[in-house]
């Protein structure tokens, strides 16, 4: 959505509230920012802009004779600086579990790249220069050259980079820049770009959610603030722009929206919203355990989606009945080499013994687009989202797509697990990967190594193509699970992460709503399972129409599941019918959303008290003059 449009009526001003010691006094108005929500949960607390306070080093010269021993000291630093992240990797573990941690090691193994050190020591050999100039020279360019491209993926990294070239530059100087030590409690930081170790290292009883100008959903600081828990907004484009220190400010972890100086309807309600969210956890515990039936005794599924095994207690607490999603791809994007089979294995068998019986549907690894691959090509593509992602990428990288596939199958020896591929447009790519499957399977019988020869294999339906052909696709897979995040923006030409275009990206375009049901009829007219696993199925009003248009398996987000069981439980099929055949007989997305808006409020009013905020469209609330 264009930031333009979040804007409130520039003519409501509203009074700035006492912003402590940093406050100023004079009036503010209301702003309204969307960016990337990367880390679930809404907090209300006080702006901390974090500068960029980047060390000025000058080109210090030294005398050739001296030279040597600047590589020395340049070599004791890089030591030390590898010590220093086992140690950061081991402290981060214990709290945000082993796979998210390894984006430690992942710097670990930038400093042992060549590529990144060899200029260092050219430099200071070749110019006679301090190795404090070489390194922030030298991994100064990179960044720079990084955040130019184009592509997210390449972005994404600069933070790890300028991370890394403030852990080497301590290690030189002996000085240690820590500008958080002194931060109030109920502080939100702000800031033009986090890096990892600066999102690890808040005081988390101080520092309650942080949100930044730049960043995307893949980054190694969204992955750090899931695993910790932390409310992040990134992407957010002019925040610090407009943030001022001890001013007001709400992070909408959920749906991706800062408020700066709120006025006084919407702190209530988003007080509300907050105190919805925690009285539904207070009480996850009390109905956690029974299952999502309607009024008339229908059972709907609930799975959770997941990217790391850690997350696993915390779905099942929520009350999520299996995980219906496992996005196997941020096994890569925390390591700084491609994981072994075992690394797969080790993964794998973890969920299988944390969910002890329940179901598992692992996907196959969706690189490519804004993830990973894109950082391993000399040209990058020039239209990621249509290129060499996901399946395709695979079944080019044979190797390594019989690598994951071998884990996953020695997995299913130890539990329920089916396999999932995603992006499936064709069905001679769909063939082709099963064959691969049959190939692992053939060496694994030769080994004599134990597997289950009747895992279930199943498709994302993600891709317009495939939800037109979905007939012909059932007839060849065991089950088909709804990718509606990809969905939505192949069908309506809409690219999920450029939020320019984010108000056009519409789960509820009738487009969209005939592929999902049109899928779900063809997947019963074949009998196999259907489910489904984008955003969509966690939005309570949307889930509505989906159980109407015959789904019985929804994957949602972790925090999604035990509001989403309890308004299954508040309502019967056959409403949920009723307001789906209505909805199909709309020809607009703002038809259906006012449609839904109004039904779902009156079918089952106790889902949606206190979500007023959750609900409303940024900008359109009611004048907070
Ligand atoms: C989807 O596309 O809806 C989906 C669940 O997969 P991802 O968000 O990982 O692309
Ligand atoms: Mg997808």
């Amino acid at each position: 959505m264009d930031q333009e449009t979040l804007r409130y009526d520039p003519e409501s001003q509203v009074e700035a509230k006492p912003t402590g010691p940093l406050g100023s006094e004079r009036t503010r108005r209301m702003e309204i920012l969307k960016g990337i929500p990367v880390s679930q949960g809404i907090v209300i607390g006080r702006v901390y802009v974090l500068d960029a306070d980047t060390r000025h080093i000058g080109r210090h010269h030294i005398r050739r004779d001296a030279i040597e021993a600047e590589l020395n000291r340049l070599d004791v630093a890089l030591k030390q600086a590898r010590e220093e992240l086992a140690g950061v990797f081991k402290d981060a573990e214990s709290v945000m579990g082993e796979e998210a941690a390894k984006v430690f090691l992942f710097h670990q193994g930038m400093l042992g790249d060549k590529s990144l050190i060899g200029p260092i020591r050219l430099m200071i050999d070749a110019e006679s220069v301090s190795a404090e100039y070489a390194v922030s020279h030298v991994l100064g360019e990179w960044s720079e050259r990084f955040g130019r491209m184009p592509d997210l993926a390449f972005r994404s990294k600069v933070n790890d980079l300028e991370d890394l070239q403030e852990r080497i530059l301590t290690h030189l100087t002996g000085e240690r820049r820590c500008q958080l030590a002194q931060v109030p409690a109920g502080t939100v930081v702000v800031a033009r770009d986090l890096t990892p170790t600066q999102a690890t290292s808040f005081d988390r009883t101080r520092v309650l959610a942080f949100a930044t100008d730049l960043g995307g959903k893949t980054s190694h600081t969204a992955i750090v603030a899931r695993a910790l828990g932390t409310p992040a907004v990134v992407g957010c484009q002019t925040l610090t722009r407009l943030a001022t220190d001890g001013s007001t400010i709400i992070i909408d972890g959920e749906r991706g929206v800062v408020v700066l100086d709120p006025n006084e309807e919407t702190l209530d309600d988003y007080r509300a919203a907050i105190k919805k969210r925690q009285q539904t956890r207070v009480t996850v515990g009390d109905d956690a355990r029974l299952p999502a039936l309607t009024l008339d005794k229908v059972h709907v599924q609930v799975l959770g989606n997941i990217e790391f095994s850690d997350e696993i207690p915390s779905l099942l607490e929520q009350g999520g009945e299996g995980v219906g999603l496992y996005r196997t791809e941020f096994l890569y994007l925390t390591s700084s080499t491609e994981p072994t089979e075992e690394d797969h294995f080790t993964a794998y068998a973890r969920c299988v013994k944390l969910l002890n019986g329940r179901p598992l549907v692992i996907r196959t690894v969706d690189l490519g687009a804004d993830k990973y691959t894109q950082e391993r090509t000399d040209v990058p593509e020039r239209n990621p989202f249509l290129g060499l992602r996901s399946i395709r990428y695979c079944l080019r990288s044979i190797p390594m797509f019989k690598t994951q596939l071998r884990a996953i199958l020695r997995a299913s020896a130890l539990g329920p697990i089916k396999v999932m591929f995603p992006l499936i447009t064709t069905t001679n790519e769909l063939r082709h990967a099963k064959l691969v499957v049959h190939d692992v399977m053939e060496d694994l019988e030769e080994e004599g190594i134990p597997f289950d020869r009747n895992v279930k294999i199943g498709m994302m339906v993600e891709v317009p193509a495939a939800a037109l052909m979905a007939d012909t696709f059932a007839r060849e897979v065991d089950f088909f699970s709804i990718g509606t995040n990809d969905l939505i923006q192949y069908t309506l030409a809409v690219d999920r992460t450029n939020e320019r275009v984010a108000g056009m990206y519409n789960p509820l375009n009738p487009a969209v709503l005939r592929l999902i049901r049109d899928t779900v009829r063809a997947a019963r007219r074949h009998e196999i399972d259907v489910s489904l696993c984008g955003e969509a199925g966690g939005d309570l009003e949307i889930a509505l129409l989906l159980i109407g248009m015959g789904l019985r398996t929804l994957s949602v987000t972790g925090s999604a599941v035990a509001p989403l069981k309890r308004l299954i439980r508040g309502v019967s099929l056959t409403q949920c019918e009723r307001l789906a055949r209505k909805v199909f007989s709309f020809d607009s997305d703002v038809q259906v959303a006012a449609y839904l808006r109004d039904r779902a409020r009156k079918i089952v009013p106790e889902a949606f008290d206190g979500r007023s905020v959750d609900d409303a469209e940024p900008g359109s609330g009611s004048d907070p003059a």
